[in-house]
């Protein structure tokens, strides 16, 4: 057990990428945090602890909510749903298009993926907007899930993704 806490160790092994993937936006890049086997599996665990037999299923968002919300799926002996951008599912597919600040997005699921009634928790690494996560609940409630909460690695407070979320529960392990 290390001196600093979850909270300071995940801040010093995210990467700041200026500009990217476009001019003004500042990337949270994980890859440092998930190179770190130690950081990583406390990362995944301190998702995964309050939802211990309380969901059926872990919903991660293309792409790096996969690398969290698969860990997860398998720390709680859960599935996983992976929730994709538009177009990349191999079979019959259920989606929603939502509003970004410049056109739209798709993101989609199996018709399949979702048993009627089940509590699934959706998973992401970064909440900016909220608009991919808000588009996620609804398309998972859609197809009869419940969706009892939101784990979120960084909260990027300023953009206010929570007011797009409101009346979920949303846990952010850091905001900045
Ligand atoms: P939003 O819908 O605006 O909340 O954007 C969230 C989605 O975009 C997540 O899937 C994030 O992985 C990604 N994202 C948005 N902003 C950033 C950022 N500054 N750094 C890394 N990923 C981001």
């Amino acid at each position: 057990m290390s001196a600093a806490s979850l909270e300071q160790r995940i801040l010093g092994a995210l990467r700041d990428i200026p500009d990217f993937p476009e001019p003004g936006v500042t990337f949270k890049d994980i890859t440092p945090l998930i190179a770190d086997a130690e950081l990583f599996a406390e990362v995944v665990r301190a998702h995964a602890q309050p939802w211990q037999g309380s969901v059926d299923a872990v919903a991660g968002l293309e792409a790096r909510g996969f690398i969290f919300g698969a860990a997860i799926a398998v720390h709680l002996g859960l599935g996983f749903i992976p929730v994709r951008k538009g177009g990349k599912l191999p079979g019959p597919t259920v989606g929603v298009d939502y509003a970004l600040e410049y056109g739209t997005a798709r993101i989609e699921i199996h018709e399949d993926a979702v048993a009627q009634g089940s509590r699934v928790l959706v998973v992401d690494d970064v909440l900016a907007t909220g608009g991919t996560a808000a588009a996620a609940c609804t398309l998972l409630e859609s197809c009869g899930a419940v969706v009892p909460g939101v784990e979120i690695l960084v909260e990027i407070e300023a953009l206010r993704g929570r007011d797009a979320l409101a009346g979920r529960a949303v846990r952010s392990l850091v905001t900045v």
